[in-house]
């Protein structure tokens, strides 16, 4: 690092470590890591009109239980009512769908629950707040409590409230958690070019309908196949592919 470039970093962090040497700031928080892991489990879930997921973690942070909303296991979804309105109730989803809450309890892959967190989109009804003090799960994190006027949310209230679990609002500091496959390196590219050893197959129907294909998606500038063109290309492609060769 020359002058110049040191008074820049002293400038930017006050410290006078390169920003690579030292650790990232925008790292995900816990709390952010466990709802966000909620919010992508949620992206599982068949129900049109509302999406919601939890996550279980324990007292080492570590994640206990995921779930989101579905209908129970071995009842086909494509039998069973979405809507959330119909003449009658049956019709509905509600009698037969199960909540976030009680999959992550049910699909916990420790021997209990208790004494964790459960991390979950939307504040959990009263059916679910009897599932949380059942397993023994002492804390609530949720994000939206758009349904706080219901019976079932004040229900759930009191029960949470008579077990002494305690339940707080997650305050998130950013308003999106962006999962780019791209961010490692490039995801799976697509094949450009074509190139071929031998063509002895070359009147074969099948060879033939290839070419065609291929030379569809070729332009005249720009051909996507082609035979190699000596031993020494084949050999400099085996070099260069051969992790051994010298
Ligand atoms: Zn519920």
């Amino acid at each position: 690092m020359n002058l110049e470039e040191k008074k820049t970093c002293d400038l930017i962090n006050g410290t006078g470590v390169p920003a690579q040497a030292r650790k990232r700031q925008d790292y995900l928080e816990w709390s952010e890591y466990f709802m966000a892991v909620a919010f992508l489990s949620a992206q599982r879930s068949k129900d049109p009109s509302s999406q919601v997921g939890a996550c279980i973690v324990n007292q080492e942070n570590k994640i206990v239980g995921i779930g989101y909303n579905g209908m129970p296991n071995g009842c086909d979804d494509d039998l069973l009512p979405w809507a959330r309105s119909a003449d009658d109730r049956l019709d509905t989803k509600y009698p037969y769908v199960c909540h976030a809450e009680m999959n992550a309890i049910m699909n916990k892959n420790s021997a209990d629950v208790k004494g964790c967190t459960i991390y979950v989109a939307l504040f959990p009804c009263n059916e679910c707040a009897k599932l949380i003090i059942q397993s023994g799960i002492k804390d609530v994190v949720y994000l939206s409590d758009k349904y706080h006027y219901t019976p079932e949310m004040e229900a759930s209230r009191r029960l949470l409230d008579l077990a002494r679990i305690t339940y707080r609002q997650f305050q998130p500091k950013r308003k999106k958690i962006v999962i780019d496959f791209d961010s490692v390196g490039p995801s799976a590219q697509r094949i450009k070019h074509v190139v071929y050893l031998s063509n002895k197959y070359a009147q074969e129907v099948e060879t033939r309908a290839s070419v065609r294909i291929l030379d569809e998606a070729s332009t005249p500038e720009n051909k996507i196949y082609r035979q190699f063109e000596s031993r020494q290309e084949v050999h400099d492609l085996l070099d260069s592919i051969n992790p051994f060769a010298e």
